[in-house]
């Protein structure tokens, strides 16, 4: 039999690591799904961060590691693997990856941005069927991180947002949990 989780979570970066706290915390069964095998995302590879509060330096991968183990303390699971298409027009929304499919009440978009020459763009311009963007595919969605799509919610640096930082991508996987759980109830 299909399991179908409450929450999945496309990428392990800083917004689908706190999505992923914030939804075990609230004892919904979630996996965060991320092409690469270290969670982290972009901070991964910084040097030095020196603008997260409360951490006047800190390496980037320090911090990644942190939230990944609160992630995995709090009941996250973690799976690696490239999702390729979303198909969530129906309640329960079907995710295709390179080697699995995934089916789930709620779906967070974390994926991040990727450069291509001088142009940074959405990742999702390599995701099948996300709810509607802007010409640069980031998902169209305010601070609750809802999307277009019921269920459906961008969180971090693949949504359209004036300020693209560690401590606003934190931000959003929170609110995205919290309008999750608001639309179930
Ligand atoms: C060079 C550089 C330096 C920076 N320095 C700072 C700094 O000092 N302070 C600060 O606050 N911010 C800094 N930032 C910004 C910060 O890195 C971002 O705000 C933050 O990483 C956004 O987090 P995110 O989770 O939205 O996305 P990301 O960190 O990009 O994570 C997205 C994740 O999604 C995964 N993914 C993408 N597509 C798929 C797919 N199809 N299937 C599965 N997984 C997928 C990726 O592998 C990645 O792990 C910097 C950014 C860059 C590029």
């Amino acid at each position: 039999m299909v399991q179908i989780y409450d929450v999945v979570i496309i990428g392990a970066g800083p917004a689908g690591l706190s999505a992923a706290i914030y939804a075990s915390m609230a004892d919904l069964e979630v996996i965060v799904i991320d092409k690469n095998c270290t969670a982290g995302g972009h901070i991964q590879s910084e040097q030095e961060v020196k603008d997260f509060p409360g951490f006047p330096s800190i390496e980037g991968g320090e911090l990644a590691s942190m939230l990944r183990d609160h992630a995995e303390f709090a009941g996250a699971k973690f799976i690696k693997d490239e999702i390729l298409s979303i198909d969530s027009e129906c309640p329960i929304k079907s995710i295709k990856s390179r080697r699995n499919e995934y089916s789930c009440r709620g779906l967070i978009i974390a994926s991040g941005t990727i450069k291509q020459g001088d142009t940074i763009k959405a990742s999702t311009a390599y995701i099948n069927g996300v709810p509607d963007t802007d010409e640069n595919g980031y998902v169209i969605a305010g601070e609750d991180c809802r999307s277009s799509v019921s269920n459906v919610y961008a969180a971090g640096s693949a949504r359209t947002k004036s300020l693209n930082k560690i401590v606003t991508a934190l931000s959003d996987g929170a609110n995205a949990i919290h309008s999750f759980l608001e639309d179930i109830n």
